[in-house]
């Protein structure tokens, strides 16, 4: 009995361990199915997010590409490329509808980088993206297009007989069976509802699938997006530098490319050149037949320019009808060439009712001419004014290192000052001067005598009472002066390009004053012994080759006991010149009349000046002064 119960008791523990493994297998069954559920819905998960994750991926690339500024065909090729990972696609391209001359086809604008492009490229012998492809009004790509739909197809070597009629079949088909290719998706693209061309993937598989639609027309989607904003960015970068009338690059531009040329010449010892040109005439054009064809002129100046450049040179328009060329590697013998070559294009062009052009061009080369890329813009504007000058339609090169004679110097300052209105002088009478400098070559007077005429019709337009011939008895006593005082040549040059140019700044003072007849308000006085020579600073300041004169210029008010201004100098830190500069220009004004008192004679003037000996001037300079004019009438 006792072991019945034994038994009874173990069957029935035997049973209830029993009951507990099974009601534990069903919880562990239950688990099992549960954890498998989850891993489904994790994998799903993870697969919906790579799908995110590539499409977040495909948007980062769009955004990379809008921040490099990288063109558009850059833009779509990486696109392109980054198709086949996703779906396994095997490789795409992207079709652009061009109408051109009346002819309607389609470029392949990018394409992956893959066999079947490689066979392509070597079957037509050309690059793919030069090969037309038909375009056909009910041809899968417009229809597609037409219809903004997504087409497929599993007949690629049809479709693509269809776009390339010529292709042979027995060369082609083994092409497309290499690629394992089973079907052609082709995707309309019309970034901005703008017909832009398609994009094509060939697939592995002969059907789309449920879910790739959705991806490949998001795909299109930010494959418009990414046309759109490349192409937009294209525009605003091409405007930002283009020059709109010619096309050529704006000076903008052309200021930071030859700032970066000089560099890269400086580092590899390597010239480059620069070409100064400006067209002739062009305010005759305009005043005879209309603005718009002197617009006309420009443009075709613009053509030129166009045509004879290098790709990597720069043709630029920098002013109205200003343009600069810059050669690269190029010295300036090649300079030459290149600047005649434009010269005699130019002079070939004909414009409508205008006729013939040209254009007066100066020459200057980085190193060989100059190291500072102000210089060598000044050098080249100056050799164009020489050609300007010597009768236009030419090209002048710029002058070596070495100094110009100062008469060469003081026609080209006053060039570049009446040529670009420095001083408010009226047009006739600038013209009138321009074309006095320019007979310099063809009238029997000599250089001096046009440039001491010059010099007296500036003074007149401030001084009414200024007499001709003032400038030229001015010089003369400065140098003799000069000569007495044993000053070297150079000295003496700068000399007389100072005389000729201390007063410029007077053409600054407003009418009213210099043809006031009464004697000045201490206001105005202050005001006309100061102003000039600011403003003769400023108006020969940009122009190099006289920098040397603008010191003593800037100092000849300068008194010696250091009364004087704008510095309040005193004795030997006035420059001697300076000093001639201001006593000449003293004497002359004593034995000229005034409009509020009549001349001086000679013996009154010299009494006058030796008043102020030690004061106003150096005693010692008086004294050579006055034994010098012992001897003038
Ligand atoms: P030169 O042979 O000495 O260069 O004589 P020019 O008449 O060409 O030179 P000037 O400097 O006396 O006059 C330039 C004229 O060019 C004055 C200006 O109105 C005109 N101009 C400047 N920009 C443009 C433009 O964009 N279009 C047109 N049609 N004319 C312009
Ligand atoms: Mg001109």
């Amino acid at each position: 009995m006792k072991i019945f119960d034994k038994i009874k008791t173990y069957v029935k523990q035997l049973n209830e361990f029993e009951y507990n493994i099974s009601e534990n297998r069903k919880d562990l069954q239950e688990i099992y199915e549960r954890n498998r559920i989850l891993e489904q819905e994790i994998e799903e998960r993870t697969q919906q997010l790579n799908q995110a994750n590539k499409a977040l991926l495909t948007l980062r690339h769009i955004l990379d590409m809008m921040n490099s500024s990288t063109p558009l065909t850059n833009a779509l090729d990486t696109l392109v490329e980054s198709l086949h990972g996703e779906f396994g696609y095997l490789f795409g391209a992207i079709v652009e509808k061009v109408e051109s001359c009346g002819q309607k086809y389609f470029l392949t604008t990018s394409y992956t980088k893959c066999h079947f492009f490689e066979a392509m490229r070597r079957y037509f012998g050309m690059d793919v993206e030069a090969v037309k492809l038909l375009c056909q009004d009910d041809g899968l790509l417009m229809r597609a297009i037409n219809n903004g739909e997504v087409l497929s197809t599993d007949d690629i070597y049809g479709f693509i007989k269809s776009i390339l009629p010529e292709v042979r079949e027995e060369r082609l088909k083994p092409i497309i069976e290499n690629t394992k290719s089973k079907s052609l998706i082709i995707l309309p693209l019309k970034p901005e509802a703008q017909e832009f061309g398609c994009m094509l993937v060939f697939s592995p598989r002969s059907e789309i699938l449920e879910d790739e639609l959705g991806f490949l027309q998001l795909f299109a989607n930010q494959m418009e997006l990414a046309i759109t904003i490349a192409d937009l960015f294209d525009k605003v970068k091409k405007q930002a530098i283009t020059d709109p009338l010619t096309e050529l690059y704006n000076r903008r531009f052309f200021e930071d490319s030859i700032q970066r040329e000089a560099e890269r010449s400086e580092r590899l010892s390597q010239p480059f050149t620069l070409i100064s040109l400006d067209l002739d005439h062009l305010k005759e054009i305009n005043d005879t037949y209309g603005h718009n064809y002197g617009d006309l002129a420009i443009k075709a100046i613009g053509r030129v320019l166009k045509r004879n450049a290098r790709s990597i040179d720069i043709p630029a328009r920098i002013g109205g009808e200003e343009f600069n060329v810059m050669l690269p590697g190029i010295d300036s013998k090649g300079g030459m060439i290149a600047a005649e070559r434009i010269r005699t294009a130019i002079e070939a062009e004909s414009i409508e009712k205008v006729g013939k052009i040209t254009a007066s061009i100066g020459v200057s080369t980085y190193i060989e001419h100059t190291k500072s890329v102000d210089e060598l813009l000044e050098m080249a504007d100056q050799a164009m004014y020489r050609a300007k000058i010597g009768g236009r339609n030419r090209v002048v090169l710029a002058k070596e290192n070495g100094r110009d004679s100062w008469q060469q110097i003081a026609i080209d300052a006053f060039m570049d000052i009446l040529s670009k209105h420095r001083i408010p002088v009226s047009k006739e009478l600038s013209e009138e001067i321009q074309s006095k400098l320019e007979r310099v070559n063809t009238s029997g007077a000599t250089i001096k005598e046009i440039l001491y005429s010059v010099s007296d019709t500036i003074a007149q337009t401030y001084d009414p009472i200024y007499t001709d011939g003032t400038t030229k008895k001015k010089i003369a006593l400065a140098v003799k002066l000069a000569k007495r005082l044993n000053i070297t040549k150079e000295e003496q040059d700068n000399l007389k390009l100072a005389m000729l140019l201390y007063d410029i700044g007077n053409t600054m003072i407003p009418e009213k004053i210099f043809r006031n007849p009464n004697l000045l308000n201490e206001q105005e006085k202050d005001f006309v012994h100061k102003h000039p020579v600011i403003a003769a600073k400023e108006i020969l300041a940009p122009i190099s080759s006289v920098a040397e004169i603008i010191p003593i210029i800037e100092k000849h008010h300068e008194n010696w006991d250091g009364s004087g201004y704008p510095q309040k100098l005193s004795g030997d830190e006035i420059p001697i010149s300076s000093q001639i500069v201001l006593l000449v220009d003293s004497y002359s004004a004593l034995t000229n009349q005034r409009s509020y008192r009549p001349a001086r004679t000679k013996a009154e003037a010299i009494s006058t000046i030796k008043r102020d000996a030690g004061k106003k001037w150096n005693a010692d300079l008086v004294s050579e002064f006055i034994e010098m004019m012992k001897d003038e009438k």
